[in-house]
């Protein structure tokens, strides 16, 4: 079981969302602003923030370079929810520092299924002690890059291919 953060000012997203991750056996909490948002990440440090992008106040954006510049919330994974996936947009989201995102309205297997693979990605600050035991562990660079890296859920967001081609065959 995961701690998820939910943070979405739409009464009903936040319900639906909350009502199938919890469902799917996560602990759930909900801000429905930025700011509010912010002071539970700092508290109760959650294992995967859904962070809506659209949001009265400070908008989920600047949120989440807010949560990424701290080193206390730095390591949380952001999924951000998106109403309009507009040209550039994805950029930005990705600027943000955010991990991946979900278009909405979003479907509850695509959003168990993002869920569960930004869940399973290796935090950098999780597992490791603080101390040098680290280092005695440490091995060579291994020679070849694993084949699976880069599939889906370490690089969630697609690259943008320049032109406006694809359209057709
Ligand atoms: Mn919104």
């Amino acid at each position: 079981m995961a701690t998820l953060l939910i943070v979405e000012d739409n009464p009903a997203n936040l319900k639906l969302a909350r009502v199938v991750l919890q469902q799917a056996g996560h602990a759930v909490l909900e801000a429905m602003d930025a700011e509010a948002g912010l002071a539970i990440a700092r508290e109760k440090r959650p294992d995967l923030i859904l962070m809506d992008i659209q949001l009265p106040g400070m908008d989920g954006l600047s949120a989440t370079v807010e949560l990424k510049r701290d080193p206390a919330t730095a390591a949380i994974p952001v999924l951000a929810l998106t109403a309009h996936a507009m040209m550039g947009d994805e950029e930005k989201i990705r600027a943000a520092g955010c991990d991946g995102y979900l278009t909405k309205p979003f479907r509850y297997p695509e959003l168990l299924a993002r869920v569960a693979a930004m869940l399973s990605l290796p935090s950098p600050l999780a597992g490791e002690g603080q101390g040098e035991r680290g280092a005695a562990a440490k091995s060579p660079p291994s020679p070849q890059p694993s084949p699976i890296e880069g599939e889906g859920a370490s690089t969630p967001l697609p690259p943008r291919g320049g032109g406006a081609g694809g359209e057709g065959e």
